[in-house]
């Protein structure tokens, strides 16, 4: 079983590149920002206690993203292995998924972290607002708070895994298939 973190700020290309890698390797995608959409979208207790939170750009509790990917490893038995995009995003989510995927005798083989500017962000989602339907793309002010959020609460990730020694920096910008080969590599030399 192999399981790999996509880490990086909002508009970096994470769900661009994890179709791709979970159809080259095989993996399950657990991406918690599509699963707390998808609670939304269902119009459950969930979705509505975390709407309010997404449309300011801010996260969610720990504990409401932890139960999630808990359930979501449990309803997956059979996977290869997970692509995990978009958390942990602090330390302590860390920590559990550690912890969640000890019980089930595996662990993080690495975390890639694709590195993007600030500009190029901003400009990749708002061009992603016009289409995407996401309320969080369309307002400048939003994306930025979701970019300082992640910048203020997620080097803390990183740390927790550069200890393990387990982060390796991507260039985030380029074509599509150029920043997919350089993950690819990363990936083929732990596999
Ligand atoms: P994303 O689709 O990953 O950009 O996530 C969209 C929004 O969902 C974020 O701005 C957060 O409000 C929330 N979210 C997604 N993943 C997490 C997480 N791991 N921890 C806390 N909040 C999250």
């Amino acid at each position: 079983m192999f399981n790999l973190i996509l880490f990086g700020p909002p508009g970096s290309g994470k769900g661009t590149q994890s179709e791709k890698l979970i159809a080259k390797y095989g993996l399950k995608h657990l991406s918690t920002g599509d699963l707390l959409r998808s609670e939304i979208a269902g119009g459950t207790a969930l979705g509505l206690a975390a709407k309010s939170i997404m449309d300011k750009g801010q996260l969610v509790p720990d504990e409401v993203v932890i139960g999630m990917i808990s359930s979501a490893l449990d309803n997956n038995p059979d996977a290869q292995g997970f692509l995990f995009d978009g958390f942990p995003r602090t330390a302590a989510q860390a920590e559990a998924l550690d912890k969640l995927l000890e019980l089930k005798d595996t662990s993080i083989g690495v975390m890639l972290a694709l590195e993007v500017s600030e500009e190029e962000l901003v400009k990749r989602l708002l061009k992603r607002g016009e289409t995407s339907g996401r309320s969080d793309d369309t307002n400048e002010s939003i994306i930025r708070a979701r970019i300082t959020e992640y910048q203020n609460k997620t080097t803390a990730v990183a740390d927790y895994y550069r200890n393990f020694d387990k982060v390796v920096m991507i260039k985030g910008e380029g074509s599509i298939d150029d920043i997919f080969n350089r993950l690819s590599k990363e990936i083929d030399e732990r596999i």
